[in-house]
């Protein structure tokens, strides 16, 4: 069965492009970067040459990218380098809808003894930019809130909350998991108010396992990882190189189209929506009046479980995701729609399309041609979704 791929919030396919570009450094040019030899030397060249190319797509300077293993391992770096630089201070302010590689890190310090803030969003996961102004003090150590959230799409005026922090804040840090933004949206760290920013290979076409912490010129940090002098002393370990050289050539293909495929990405974003919208009854959009990503749409189906719709899906070769994790038995709605207040009876029903540039108009049309009835079974079969059928 040829799949039909939305789940790119979870993980890219690696463009053919991008895999062309490491292949070489594989079983041919393996050298050792850090090698004195020519061999190592023609490795760190095109390494020089992937940070250019990062460096390009943020709007940085080459000096400002730290290869990293993850997105999550850049949260982690640029929230626990805070709390060193600063550690007088015990204040930490977050979002409730970050990523969980943000939030467990914040819940974990404010079991420390950490003041940690969770900053609440409106019911379109819109943040109250005055509740950041009342929040950041002088025992503020770092401001960490992502560009875009992973299940809903919805973008944050990252650019007003760093102005904020920085009025606010003494010398407070301000760090974004653009994790989602990188590659979807137009970021340029050279007019930011942006200190760190993360970023994750695998949801922009390189592969899983690479990473990136911007780390704006002048900005203090500690490292996470030591014991090498790779990264300029401010990540130990020898270079992922095949990673960071997809992730170079995946930063170049991703500037080269991002403004032409992101206008077709959006439009059949927008005609899925519009599409399911017109033929599903009592279907809302999670975060449809805020600004979104163009390749995210969050739908929540009242009266349907989001797994049971996944499943058959699925059979139908079509890959999305849920807005809900499944924990030993009980099924606990995203801590993103609990935030959001999204109604239980919704928020268990909704699901996520991501789409990429890979995918085609036909795409669009199998899922409006597959979906509304494996609503209506769902709804058939389930005694609250018959009632409310009958209504
Ligand atoms: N932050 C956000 C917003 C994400 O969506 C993800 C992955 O889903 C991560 C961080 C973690 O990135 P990685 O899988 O590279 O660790």
């Amino acid at each position: 069965m040829n799949e039909i791929y939305m789940d790119n919030n979870a993980t890219t396919k690696v463009d053919e492009a991008v895999f062309e570009e490491m292949r070489p450094y594989f079983c041919g040019l393996y050298g050792n970067p850090s090698s004195m030899h020519f061999f190592g030397g023609q490795v760190q060249k095109k390494i020089d040459e992937a940070r250019n190319r990062v460096a390009a797509l943020l709007g940085a300077s080459p000096d400002e990218i730290v290869f990293t293993a993850c997105g999550t391992e850049s949260d982690n770096a640029a929230v626990r380098s805070a709390l060193e630089i600063f550690p007088d201070r015990r204040h930490v302010i977050t979002t409730r809808v970050e990523h969980p590689a943000v939030l467990t890190l914040c819940r974990n310090l404010s079991k420390r003894g950490y003041r940690v803030t969770e900053l609440n969003v409106d019911g379109e996961g819109r943040l109250d930019l005055d509740e950041l102004r009342r929040a950041v003090d002088e025992d503020t150590a770092i401001v960490s809130a992502m560009w875009a959230n992973n299940e809903t799409g919805v973008v944050f005026p990252i650019e007003e909350l760093g102005a904020i922090v920085k009025e606010k804040g003494k010398g407070t840090l301000f760090h974004t998991d653009a994790v989602q933004a990188v590659g979807k949206i137009p970021l340029n760290m050279a007019t930011s108010t942006v200190d760190m920013l993360s970023l994750s290979g695998h949801k922009l076409h390189a592969p899983k396992g690479i990473g990136v912490l911007y780390l704006r010129k002048g900005v203090p940090f500690r490292p996470f990882l030591v014991g090498g002098h790779q990264e300029k002393n401010r990540r130990a370990g020898t270079e992922n190189t095949v990673g960071i050289i997809a992730l170079g050539k995946a930063c170049e293909l991703a500037a080269r189209h991002m403004e032409d495929e992101n206008t077709r990405v959006k439009a059949m974003r927008d005609r899925l929506q519009q599409e399911l919208l017109a033929r599903i009854p009592h279907a809302r959009i999670n975060g449809g009046a805020a600004e979104r990503l163009p390749n995210t749409l969050s739908i929540a189906f009242e009266y349907v479980e989001g797994e049971a719709i996944l499943m058959l899906l699925s059979e139908k070769g079509i890959c999305a995701s849920s807005g809900s994790a499944c924990t030993s038995g009980s099924l606990e709605p995203s801590h993103v729609l609990r935030a959001m207040g999204v109604p239980f009876t919704c928020a268990h029903g909704s699901i996520r399309f991501s789409l990429s540039r890979f995918n085609t108009d036909q795409d669009v049309d199998a899922v409006i041609r597959e979906l509304p009835p494996i609503i209506q079974r769902l709804r058939e079969m389930s005694p609250f979704g018959r009632e409310f059928l009958n209504r």
